[in-house]
């Protein structure tokens, strides 16, 4: 085994990790890095983003901006650099992995995922694995063509756009224009390409949380999980599959992520069908859906992503609950309008047996903002989404 030395921080023989994207996903990944005695530098286009609020320091970059961003690597000088946003200057992460500084999982693979034509071009063309119908389109008239090859109805999604913005289910001839104009409004980076999906009609969808790690490639519990406008909502953890299901789905996630290489945690988004799974996309990080994690296993995603990233072992992850509580579930809870949220009902929420919550910190809502997470445990996925939905609804969210 290899001798993994890790330092004190904020001293000559710290291991520093620039966290590029400071929300609550990579919150916990700076908590887990602490942990670890790492010196942790957290980036956001906004001040007091919720990682920035537990890293050593932090900095306001827009990080679109190829010179900005290579200037606070160049400030910074980490040994690696954790992209935990999709939008970022990819070239940038290309050129400083030539320099030696690990990029996780890989350049590659953030540039592959960054944009949904590349991680569906490698997954579907490269890799042979079966995908919904597709189709990119650059105007409203290729997306009218488009839509009457794939059929009615059909999701149209900007290339570059996630947590659902841009996106809807395009249902007859007559609403293109609508479909179009919204998708331009919601891409990131600008208005674009989209890509126009079959919709499939999956009895369920999940992720495979997969682990790259020094020690190989570990699968977690598969994740099920419902999403309202493309965005989540409501995740739990095990997810009912057959075996078959499940041994498939394991085999397309090492394909996915074999390709793109790397030490890291992936979330694999799949759809099922009966023992059939279709590959949606993939996080090269951990994903919203799986903060159920936090309450289902001893090693959250988000250690299990900061173990693998500084090449230590990831062992057996072991469930929480015991055979009395073996299920969990994690709720999402929402603000709407404008303000500095404020949460009232804490005490009723984690009176809920098992509950916990998590409070992001985020410091400003402007329309539609997931600001916190409730988790628990249950003696079954019903029982513990209930408990989850209890402890979300306990909260009241009031913003000044
Ligand atoms: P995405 O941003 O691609 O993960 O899409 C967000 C959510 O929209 C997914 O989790 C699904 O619930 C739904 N969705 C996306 N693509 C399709 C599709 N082709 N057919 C049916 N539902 C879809």
């Amino acid at each position: 085994m290899k001798n993994v030395e890790l330092g004190t921080p904020l001293s000559p023989s710290a291991m520093r990790v620039l966290l590029l994207g400071a929300g609550e996903l990579g919150k916990e990944v700076a908590i887990e890095l602490q942990r670890l005695g790492v010196e942790v530098v957290a980036v956001d286009r906004y001040a007091n983003a919720p990682a920035m609020q537990v890293a050593h320091r932090s900095h306001v970059v827009d990080m679109l901006d190829p010179v900005a961003l290579r200037a606070v690597i160049d400030l910074e000088r980490p040994h690696i650099v954790v992209p935990e946003v999709e939008a970022i200057a990819t070239a940038v992460l290309a050129q400083v992995e030539a320099t030696g500084v690990r990029v996780v999982p890989t350049a590659r693979a953030t540039q592959l995922t960054m944009n949904r034509e590349g991680i569906r071009r490698l997954a579907a063309e490269e890799l042979d694995i079966p995908t919904s119908p597709y189709r990119f389109v650059d105007t409203e008239a290729e997306l009218a063509a488009a839509a009457e090859a794939l059929g009615f109805p059909c999701v149209v999604k900007p290339v570059m756009s996630s947590s659902g913005h841009g996106q809807s289910v395009l249902r007859s001839a007559d609403r293109v224009a609508q479909v179009w104009s919204y998708a331009q409004e919601g891409g990131r980076a600008g208005a674009g390409r989209c890509i126009v999906e079959g919709f499939v009609r999956f009895d369920s969808e999940i992720t495979l949380l997969t682990v790259r790690h020094a020690g190989g490639t570990t699968f977690l519990d598969p994740v099920g999980h419902v999403q309202v406008d493309g965005d989540y909502r409501e995740s739990w953890q095990p997810a009912a599959l057959s075996a078959v299901a499940l041994a498939t789905a394991q085999e397309v996630a090492r394909r996915v992520t074999d390709a793109l290489g790397g030490w890291g945690l992936f979330g694999v988004e799949l759809f099922i069908l009966g023992d059939s799974v279709l590959f949606s996309e993939v996080s090269p990080r951990p994903h919203d859906t799986g903060m159920v994690t936090m309450v289902s296993q001893d090693l959250s995603e988000f250690a299990l992503h900061a173990r693998a990233v500084l090449g230590l072992p990831v062992g057996d992850v072991l469930r929480l609950g015991g055979t009395a509580e073996p299920a969990a579930a994690s709720c999402a809870v929402l603000a709407e309008g404008q303000g500095v949220p404020r949460f009232g009902g804490v005490d009723a929420a984690l009176s809920v047996p098992t509950a916990q919550v998590r409070l992001f910190g985020k410091p400003l809502v402007a329309g539609h903002r997931r600001v916190a997470v409730a988790l628990a445990r249950g003696a079954d996925v019903d029982e513990a989404r209930a408990r989850a939905g209890a402890a979300a609804a306990a909260l009241v969210v009031s913003l000044d």
